[in-house]
């Protein structure tokens, strides 16, 4: 056994804080820290590791029924996610077999939805359930190399942050680009020749895509001259990006108007006209949108996520695992007090929510706001139960 390196991620002496002796081997603070964090969430090792054979690996249904836990509706969206990304990961055990002949390409994600439908959540999720690290960028950060803001390889100088440094673990991981409708090309401003923020980062962002060796700067942000950088692979990162592309109904529609395939002959109604519109989203409408082609090419799978209805947001506040109604319940639970809502009060918190247009991510802010008195008051009082008055009343 080596004195000088950690026996579990092989980090030399010098390249950690502290290194423990054992009986037989060492330690590193590094792996002191993941396996803590692995038994406090109830994980171990056996049950999290990525997969390394087929048997192993979840199937695309399996990844559905986990997702259903925590994702309400969205049924389309989390079919198409589960099957992208069980293909991902089995194209990954078929790259380390020997002696292949095809090559299986990767098949990156694009996401669009309204904003507090979903995206970050199934993104989230998946990568929670397949144990690798995950992290989230906003697109609108990141700018053409040489223009304040952040260089595209930033994102990759997360991902090595959250997968520890460990550089190998990292090359599996899953990055979401939050907000890539905020990096269309304007099309309608021709005299802009140079459009820092969208066709550059764009190309810029090709760079990472294609699976190529990058040079990242481990510090993120600005690059340093002194700073040394970690090369990352990114061929086998699944990359999914997410974004709310306003206006993209109007695109989809008038493109079905102009072939005219007996879209105007149907008979729906508002909203399955709406959902027959998104259900027809394709790469082209995107390129209309203003996404490069070749940008547009790295991204095979193009997949929308509904509207929330109120029906939708209703069960939201109350099936999630980790629910809102549930999380309230048990913070007020530790005091000792029994909260309880009433289905009515959950419909006038949805209601109030849905005006504020934030999707599902308002109903947190609600719910807070509605129980803000009593929170504060919470040693006077033993039991609590909301109804939609109380509701109306507290947001007034
Ligand atoms: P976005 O589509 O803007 O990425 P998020 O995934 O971040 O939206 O959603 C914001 C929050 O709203 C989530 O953390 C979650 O609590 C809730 N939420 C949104 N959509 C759903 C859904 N379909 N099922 C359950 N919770 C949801």
């Amino acid at each position: 056994m080596n004195p000088n390196q950690c026996s579990f991620c092989g980090r030399k002496r010098n390249e950690v804080e502290v290194l423990v002796s054992g009986n037989q081997g060492f330690i590193c603070n590094n792996c002191i820290e993941q396996a803590h964090a692995m038994i406090k969430d109830g994980s171990s090792n056996a049950n999290t590791a990525p997969a390394t054979s087929l048997d192993e690996l979840k199937k695309p249904k399996e990844i559905k029924a986990t997702l259903d836990e925590y994702v309400i509706g969205q049924d389309q969206a989390k079919k198409q996610l589960s099957i992208a990304v069980y293909n991902h990961y089995k194209r990954l055990l078929h790259a380390d077999q020997e002696n292949r002949e095809v090559e299986i390409e990767k098949s990156n994600i694009i996401m669009v939805g309204e904003t507090g439908t979903g995206k970050t959540l199934l993104a989230k999720t998946i990568a929670r359930e397949l144990n690798v690290p995950f992290c989230i960028v906003d697109a609108t950060i990141l700018t053409e190399a040489g223009y304040v803001g952040e260089d595209v390889e930033s994102i990759l100088s997360r991902l090595l942050m959250v997968a520890d440094y460990d550089v190998e673990r990292a090359e599996k991981g899953i990055v979401f680009i939050d907000e890539i409708d905020k990096i269309a090309r304007k099309s309608d401003n021709p005299s802009i020749t140079r459009d820092v923020s969208g066709e550059g980062v764009q190309q810029g962002l090709l760079k990472l895509l294609e699976g190529s060796i990058v040079n990242v700067p481990p510090q993120g942000g600005r690059k340093h001259p002194d700073q040394k950088y970690i090369q990352v692979n990114t061929q086998n990162i699944l990359f999914i990006a997410g974004g709310a592309f306003d206006g993209i109904k109007e695109i989809i529609e008038r493109r079905l108007n102009k072939q005219a395939i007996g879209f105007s002959a149907e008979k729906l109604n508002k909203k399955e006209e709406e959902e027959y519109i998104l259900s027809n989203l394709n790469a082209i409408d995107l390129r209309t949108f203003g996404l490069i082609p070749e940008l547009l090419g790295r991204f095979p799978i193009i997949t929308h996520l509904e509207k929330l209805t109120k029906e939708t947001m209703v069960r939201i506040m109350k099936e999630p695992k980790n629910s809102i109604i549930n999380q309230f319940r048990e913070l007020f639970k530790m005091d000792g007090v029994d909260l309880r809502f009433s289905d009515d009060a959950v419909e006038e918190i949805v209601l109030e929510t849905i005006e504020k247009g934030l999707g599902a991510r308002g109903l947190r802010g609600t719910t807070e706001k509605v129980l803000e008195d009593y929170m504060y008051d919470i040693d006077e009082i033993t039991e609590l139960q909301l109804t939609a008055d109380i509701v109306a009343r507290k947001i007034k």
